[in-house]
């Protein structure tokens, strides 16, 4: 746990990483920007622990003390920054915590490291009383961001840290870890990559999340009602959307990449670039239902009410008007 090695698809900046560290030319300030799920926190962890290693190599050795406190989530020098309010870190917290804790030097490691986690909600004078920090820090301080959107802080930061960004995974490696590592089948495993968008922990999410499976089958039998033109089923269909309404980013993307899947059976007639691969025999029946143009005009009008739709529009009326065609 918490080794380079173990971390999927971020091979750039796992080698800045570790050329930073074999170099001795760590930054004291970084900011890793990327969407949560992207392995964010990961990233610090394993850069904190390989700089503590008492082997001082380019990965974390796991038999020194400085590892093994880690690995107990005990380690003296590895700070962890917590906001006191609901929020976001207020001033108070930054003094607290960081200000007035770096003077002293580490216990008994090379640096004294400070992770902030979803520093995106630090206010700006909380920012301000970092800030200080930044410019001035001792020899053996290291503060890591961790932010969504690195537009969420003050440029006077920005110019002072090394800004990692977090860059999605190919599928195919994800496809191999929810498979090798996780222990998904085949069919599983080709749906979580699919819908991921090349981040391993919205993969994870979304396989431990029982509705995603739930919807998947709501959002299939949707259209078999489209085509057995069944009106009163559509109709309670949409008003039974509104109770997804805070994933509705994923019953567009569950609806078009069904819909895609059944354009590929029509052209191609093959399985091999299906998603949903396990649902081979309904996608088949389907497509023998639905003719090129008519698939084709769905995916127009699922994309074009995904584009404009807005979360506080009417749910149930812009789902009527989409699937009463
Ligand atoms: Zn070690």
């Amino acid at each position: 746990m918490y080794t380079f090695s173990d971390i999927i698809g971020q091979d750039l900046i796992i080698s800045h990483m570790q050329q930073a560290i074999s170099s001795n030319k760590v930054s004291h300030a970084y900011i890793i920007e990327g969407e949560i799920g992207m392995g964010k926190k990961l990233l610090a962890n394993t850069f904190s622990k390989t700089l503590q290693c008492e082997k001082h190599g380019i990965e974390p050795c796991d038999t020194c003390e400085s590892c093994l406190n880690f690995n107990h989530s005990n380690h003296p020098d590895i700070e962890y920054v917590i906001a006191s309010n609901k929020t976001g870190y207020g001033v108070s917290d930054i003094r607290e915590q960081v200000n007035n804790t770096l003077h002293i030097k580490p216990y008994s490691s090379q640096y004294k490291i400070y992770i902030i986690d979803q520093a995106d909600s630090l206010t700006n004078q909380s920012q301000n009383a970092l800030l200080k920090t930044i410019e001035e820090p001792p020899s053996y301080g290291i503060i890591i961001l961790l932010v969504a959107n690195s537009q969420n802080l003050l440029a006077t930061i920005l110019s002072r840290c090394v800004k990692i960004t977090v860059n999605s995974v190919a599928k195919p490696l994800i496809l191999s870890y929810l498979k090798d590592r996780e222990g998904l089948s085949e069919y599983d495993a080709n749906i979580y990559a699919s819908f991921s968008r090349g981040n391993i922990g919205k993969a994870m999410q979304l396989y431990q999340d029982e509705s995603f499976k739930e919807m998947r089958e709501f959002l299939i039998d949707i259209f078999d009602k489209i085509i057995s033109k069944d009106t009163i089923g559509l109709l309670t269909a949409a008003k039974k959307m509104e109770s997804y309404k805070d994933k509705i980013n994923i019953i567009f993307d569950i609806m078009l990449s069904w819909l895609r899947d059944l354009m590929v059976l029509k052209t191609t007639k093959g399985e091999k670039y299906l998603i949903h691969l396990d649902k081979y025999k309904t996608l088949l029946k389907q497509s023998g239902y639905m003719s090129y143009n008519r698939i084709s005009v769905l995916i127009e009008r699922i994309e074009e009410t995904k584009s404009n739709f807005r979360l506080h529009a009417n749910f149930q009326l812009s789902f009527e008007t989409l699937l009463l065609i």
